[in-house]
């Protein structure tokens, strides 16, 4: 397979009871680089990948893979990393994960603590911001956190509160075409412990509506973005990010049942999803033109997707033969990405 910019991971969560009957032979990974799904019909695919997690992966084989984005990040390159896939195909787990078995987030945070206290020559500040896009409105899920905007409750429920109380931010593109979501909280924290406090307070803001599939599931997507800003004694800097992206739910739409305003979020996810493809393909294929300007997920994602940036594209995907069509949906996704 030619070497990419953008590496394509393919991660199947493990069975569960509630997913219903599963033929087994329906996935097969002949080798970590392909794998083979069964259509409704019947007919084989094959797809090559950069790397496939079975289910038997853990969270700390997956995050093997993201350690080199780290490396990158700590040298002063850009890096993003993200989760592609239907509701309840292991998205949040593998971005978030849980308290017990914590994902990509939690780990990379560590993992930049524990690296940069090795580094004695030079002052390192590790900040984050954290947005969502919803119906292609940038929301900063500090900034809700804080219950700005609202009743005074500084503590918001489980489905955090509407959109529409929220301040919407406004992308800017300065005069070298990099594009900054402006009045965009970003927090400095000074060990893995605070930023999870303050991290947890604010993914719980994240808005969440329910459909068919399942309650709660996911419509916007969520930008998590960690800086590192290092500076040494002659007053040399480096500034560089990665960003680690949880994506809303690529479902057909159809299968959801959806009302009206959920037709209007899941036309803007389609487009966004379309437009994350285009871009991926575009950055693997050393295309001339990347439609970065296409929806506001690429365009905040520009400066750390493409270029010098490093990435890493994780498609899940959930066992169990009601999702055989997404699953061919996702793999036709991952690889036209890859
Ligand atoms: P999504 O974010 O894509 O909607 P979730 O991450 O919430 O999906 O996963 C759906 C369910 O499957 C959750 O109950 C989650 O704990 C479980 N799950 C997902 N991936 C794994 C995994 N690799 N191992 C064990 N459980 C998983
Ligand atoms: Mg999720």
């Amino acid at each position: 397979m030619r070497k990419s910019n953008i590496q394509v991971h393919v991660r199947i969560r493990p069975h569960k009871p509630s997913d219903g009957p599963w033929r087994e032979d329906s996935l097969s990974l002949p080798s970590n680089r392909t794998i083979v799904a069964i259509s409704e019909k019947g007919r084989a695919f094959t797809y090559p990948l950069s790397h496939c997690h079975d289910t038997d992966s853990t969270q700390s084989s997956v995050f093997e893979h993201v350690e080199p984005l780290l490396d990158k990040v700590l040298e002063g390159t850009n890096a993003t990393a993200f989760c592609y896939g239907v509701t309840g195909s292991g998205k949040t787990h593998t971005m978030q994960g849980t308290d017990s078995d914590p994902g990509i987030i939690p780990r990379a945070v560590q993992a930049l603590f524990d690296r940069v206290e090795e580094l004695d020559d030079r002052t390192t500040v590790i900040s984050f911001s954290f947005v969502e896009i919803l119906k292609d409105e940038v929301y900063d899920l500090q900034d809700a956190s804080n219950g700005s905007g609202n009743s005074g409750n500084r503590r918001w429920s489980n489905s955090g509160p509407k959109a529409e109380q929220r301040r919407k931010l406004d992308l800017r593109t300065d005069g070298k075409g990099n594009n900054t979501v402006a009045n965009m909280q970003t927090t400095v924290v000074s060990s893995p412990e605070e930023f999870r406090d303050l991290y947890n307070i604010a993914a719980a803001t994240r808005k969440v509506a329910s459909t068919n599939l399942n309650h709660g599931s996911s419509r916007s997507h969520a930008i998590l973005t960690l800086y590192v800003h290092m500076e040494w004694e002659d007053g040399s800097t480096q500034q560089s990010k990665i960003c680690l992206t949880d994506l809303a739910g690529s479902e057909n739409n159809n299968l959801t049942g959806n009302d009206a305003e959920r037709m209007r979020e899941s036309s803007a996810i389609n487009k966004s999803l379309s437009t994350l493809k285009t871009v991926v393909d575009a950055i693997n294929t050393n295309a001339s033109r990347i439609p970065y300007r296409d929806c506001k997920l690429t365009r905040i994602l520009q400066d750390a997707l493409g270029g010098t940036a490093a990435g890493l594209l994780i498609c899940c995907l959930a066992p169990g033969n009601k999702f055989t069509k997404d699953t061919i949906n996702t793999l036709t996704f991952a690889s036209k990405a890859s």
